[in-house]
């Protein structure tokens, strides 16, 4: 009996890639390695756009996406293994007052400053992001509470101490930021979005209480709300995004 003929693979389009490509040169990134076309060239073509859509443009630290991505991996992490971890929110003070003062180009140069001094002030494991205009956050996994205290107030210590010289005069700008922070409720299953809102909520102390400070929540376990002590029964891991 014959044997059946094998049905002809559908042809696959050839790809469309010169777009990704004018991405990553303008982003200043090498072409990927390898044969243009090869497994190695597609992958590495891949790993670069993966990165190059979780960075910020404009101080390459994480941008929001992969903040929330992170933090919710976060609250999964505290929520099976029990271990501290802390979430800072930061905000530059007064920064509408620089763009006004020396122009948006000293503002860009202030916002990059800020980031490498952050990114400088933290561990390898730490995940620094900008979340918005002039607003980062700092995830610190695995981080008891008297180190979270002493690495915030670093943290705000650097940048008050790192000059910027920027403006069309290279003037040197003061630059401070106010930072609020509030430690994953341990062994309960909270959310990305009812964490981000309690270190929200210490920002806006230090903001009111005079900027260019620090103000962490006092206690993890004894400010769980209503709503994580429900989360902890439910399996629904619960990621809603916070509309800022
Ligand atoms: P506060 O101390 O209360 O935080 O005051 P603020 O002036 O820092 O806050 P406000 O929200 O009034 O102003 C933030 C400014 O940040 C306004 C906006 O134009 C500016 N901004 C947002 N994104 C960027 C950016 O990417 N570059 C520059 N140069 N400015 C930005
Ligand atoms: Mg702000
Ligand atoms: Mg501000």
């Amino acid at each position: 009996m014959p044997k059946p003929r094998a049905k002809p693979t559908p042809a696959c389009p050839p790809l469309q890639l010169e777009q990704a490509l004018q991405l990553l040169e303008q982003s200043g990134r090498p072409p990927p390695a390898g044969d243009s076309g090869s497994a190695q060239w597609l992958q590495g073509l891949v790993d670069a756009l993966v990165d190059l859509s979780s960075r910020d443009a404009l101080t390459g630290l994480s941008n929001r996406r992969s903040f929330e991505l992170a933090l919710a991996r976060e609250v999964d992490r505290v929520a099976r293994s029990g271990e501290p971890a802390l979430l800072l929110m930061l905000d530059v003070d007064h920064f509408k007052r620089v763009n006004d003062r020396f122009g948006h180009a000293a503002g860009d140069q202030v916002l990059r400053t800020v980031a490498t001094a952050l990114a400088d002030s933290v561990r390898p494991m730490d995940l620094v992001a900008r979340v918005g205009g002039e607003e980062f956050a700092i995830i610190l996994p695995n981080c008891p509470a008297p180190f979270g205290a002493a690495v915030a107030e670093r943290v705000r210590r650097r940048v008050e101490l790192t000059p910027v010289m920027a403006g069309p005069t290279g003037a040197a700008i003061d630059v401070t930021i106010s930072i609020g922070g509030a430690f994953a409720p341990q062994w309960v299953r909270s959310t990305p979005s009812l964490w981000i809102e309690r270190a929200d909520q210490q920002l806006y102390r230090a903001k009111a209480l005079g900027r260019n400070l620090v103000q962490l929540e006092a206690s993890a376990v004894s400010l769980v709300s209503a709503e994580e002590r429900q989360a902890l029964f439910d399996t629904h891991t619960g990621s809603e995004d916070h509309d800022d």
